[in-house]
């Protein structure tokens, strides 16, 4: 992490010797103070950006529009954005939290107008100045201030929750994509327990119109406890929309603007699910679900069920498969095709395959071309 933020230190260096001002801001500096891990570095210039790009010999254009260009050095990506006003009071006024709006400069001075750091030190999430104001500007720093919670642990301070009481009806004037990526990282935090309660206690959720299906799922703290065993968001949405017994988890997830290999892993491991549940994988469930969706499976079962999960079952059960891959089968289309009759129509040839495919995946019939077309004859699919 020192590594990190002295390369930081070479970028400020470098706009200070052309004139300009340039400060670590944001996150960054919140997650020094607090000894977390650094996983990327804000900085903020009084330089404009058409000047940062001639500075660097490395850059890449993110947001001109809004002053933001990445700074690409020693393998590492650092964004620099020119102050939203004149100067870098301006700019940290702008910002959401008072543990989120402060500078720290080359020889480690912290400008911190806010007091940011005595609430990272009291463990309060705070409003920079007034947060009715500050939550209207944009609703969505009231699901940041309880993301923080999940992530960091910290407790909202009173007028700042007050005002979230308030104005949680804005919600629903977000964008849906901004919401999602908030939803997320609340549920993988380590604390999502904690931000649950403020969940239920500022009545947020119950707001958000889209998420009125899994309402009463996003109440339940043992759900929040069963967040904490999940790793990733195909394996969240699935657990909640499974236990929110959601008619079509497609549309749902449409509507949330998922994208669409999530959309289609959920609702493939959704479909399964209650057999998995009763009786375990069978070898179809393993095959068409493939090794990963398997494994992603596997961790939504054990939470479900409150057991520990077992992926080295699955992963043997799934090594053991008579094939991986449609195309590992001993017979191809065009052979099927030699063994129809003119009247049948084209389109048998995929329905054959696909029945071929689940009885040597289910290991009704052996991979093999002779074993497979005496199978097709006893089965009469085609004739003798
Ligand atoms: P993370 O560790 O999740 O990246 P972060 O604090 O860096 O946390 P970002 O969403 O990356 O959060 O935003 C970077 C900084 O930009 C924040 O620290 C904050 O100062 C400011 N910021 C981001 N979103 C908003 C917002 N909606 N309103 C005001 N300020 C914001
Ligand atoms: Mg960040």
């Amino acid at each position: 992490d020192m590594h990190f933020l002295q390369q930081a230190n070479y970028i400020i260096q470098k706009l200070k010797t052309a004139g300009y001002e340039a400060y670590i801001v944001g996150g960054a500096v919140r997650d020094f103070l607090l000894n977390r891990e650094i996983h990327d570095i804000d900085i903020a210039t009084s330089a404009p950006a058409t000047e940062v790009k001639v500075l660097f010999p490395k850059t890449i254009d993110v947001a001109i529009a809004h002053g933001t260009v990445v700074v690409r050095h020693q393998g590492e990506s650092f964004e620099v954005t020119s102050y939203r006003g004149n100067t870098l009071f301006e700019d940290l006024r702008l910002r959401d939290f008072t543990m989120n709006a402060m500078g720290l400069s080359r020889n480690g001075d912290m400008v911190d107008p806010f007091r940011g750091k005595d609430d990272i030190n009291q463990r309060m999430i705070r409003c920079v100045e007034n947060p009715s104001l500050r939550f209207q500007e944009d609703p969505l720093r009231m699901l940041r201030a309880i993301r923080f919670v999940s992530q960091l642990g910290f407790a909202i301070e009173d007028d700042t929750l007050e005002a979230i009481k308030m104005n949680g009806f804005l919600i629903n004037h977000v964008a849906i994509e901004r919401v999602s990526l908030e939803l997320e990282k609340i549920w993988s935090g380590a604390y999502v327990k904690r931000s649950f309660g403020y969940l239920n206690e500022t009545n947020l959720l119950e707001k958000l119109e889209a998420l009125l299906p899994l309402r009463k799922a996003l109440l339940d703290e043992d759900v929040a406890t069963t967040l904490t065993k999940l790793t990733n968001r195909t394996e969240v949405w699935t657990f909640l929309l499974f236990i929110s017994n959601l008619e079509d988890p497609e549309v749902f997830l449409e509507n949330w603007k998922q994208p669409k290999k999530i959309i289609v892993e959920v609702a493939s491991i959704i479909k399964r699910l209650p057999s998995i549940l009763e009786s375990g994988f069978t070898c179809e469930d393993l095959y068409y679900l493939g090794l990963d969706t398997s494994l992603r499976t596997e961790r939504v079962r054990a939470a479900l069920l409150h057991t520990i999960e077992n992926p080295i079952e699955v992963e043997k059960g799934y090594r053991k498969l008579p094939i991986k891959d449609k195309k590992e089968l001993d017979v191809r289309g065009d052979e099927i095709a030699l063994l129809l009759t003119n009247d049948d129509p084209k389109s048998k040839i995929g329905q054959l395959i696909t029945a071929i495919e689940l009885a040597v995946v289910n290991q009704k019939v052996e991979n093999t071309k002779s074993a497979i077309i005496k199978w097709l004859r006893e089965e009469g699919l085609i004739d003798a």
